[in-house]
């Protein structure tokens, strides 16, 4: 029988998830059909999922915290994170995980030996990066232009500064979790203070993908192996199609799915 899954979100049409998944199920021949829900009352996401037979979905902005909130369980390191971005019918259930926290940790293995990380933005993909990074024991620094956000990090004890009071360590990768740079030319922190601690790092991820941003340009001048975002997209997206298929995706099917976007 036909099963069901969607993503929620608003907007959702730049969406690259039907294509990931579907071209997904297409190669291991499940009878699935992925498609977009343009969901405009996160409170109603849970009775939305139920309602259509759903039998996973992912969450996108602006609703992956209502989501958390609205599931009936929710596994793994979403709790801590306390925002989720996929939902599995168990029976009637929903049970609710965070995908992306394993998903950008699958796409730093690239980068070796990271102990030390300089994490910029303190946003809900911050809040994941943080603290996937440091229950595999690498150290992390979160730097953020204002205070407000900084609140979560304090309560889960770690580091974190506003620009006024930040004084630069040495860092192994420097990761961009902010917005600057996606929609404008802009960089995540003060040029020359940023080019400093470029120079002594080995490594820079930016969350975004699709473009070199302004960042990822500059960690290039400085010397840094750099990466944008695109695997980290795809392995969130893996993750969940493992938990929608109930099985270990092989490398031929990552494969595919990252050429589907
Ligand atoms: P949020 O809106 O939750 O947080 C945005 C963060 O960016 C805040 O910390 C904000 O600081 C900071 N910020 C915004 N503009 C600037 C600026 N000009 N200079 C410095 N800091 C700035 O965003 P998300 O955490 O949801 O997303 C962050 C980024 O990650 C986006 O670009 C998104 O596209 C990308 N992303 C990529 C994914 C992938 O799979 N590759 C998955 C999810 C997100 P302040 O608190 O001071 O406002």
């Amino acid at each position: 029988m036909l099963k069901k899954f969607a993503i929620f979100g608003n907007p959702v049409e730049h969406s690259k998830s039907p294509n990931m998944h579907n071209a997904g199920f297409k190669h291991i021949g499940f009878d699935g059909r992925y498609e977009k829900y343009l969901l405009e009352d996160g409170e109603k996401i849970a009775e939305e999922f139920l309602k259509n037979g759903y039998e996973g979905a992912n969450i996108t902005v602006p609703f992956k915290e209502i989501a958390f909130k609205k599931a009936h369980e929710v596994r793994g390191i979403a709790k801590q994170i306390k925002a989720v971005n996929t939902y599995i019918n168990e029976n009637g259930k929903i049970i609710a995980y965070n995908t992306d926290a394993p998903g950008f940790l699958k796409a730093i293995e690239s980068f070796k030996n990271v102990k030390n990380v300089l994490l910029l933005g303190a946003g809900g993909t911050a809040k994941a990066i943080a603290l996937i990074l440091r229950q595999n024991n690498i150290n992390v620094h979160v730097l953020n232009r204002s205070k407000e956000k900084l609140s979560f990090f304090k309560d889960e004890n770690i580091t974190c500064f506003t620009w006024d009071e930040f004084e630069a360590g040495k860092y192994d990768l420097v990761v961009n979790s902010t917005s600057a740079g996606l929609k404008d030319e802009n960089l995540p922190y003060e040029q020359e203070k940023l080019s400093h601690i470029l120079k002594n790092s080995r490594f820079a991820f930016d969350c975004i993908y699709g473009k070199t941003t302004p960042f990822l340009a500059l960690a290039k001048e400085w010397g840094c192996e750099v990466k944008d975002g695109k695997d980290m997209l795809l392995f969130q997206g893996v993750l969940a199609f493992e938990l929608f298929a109930k099985l270990k995706a092989s490398d031929e099917l990552v494969g595919v799915m990252k050429e589907s976007f």
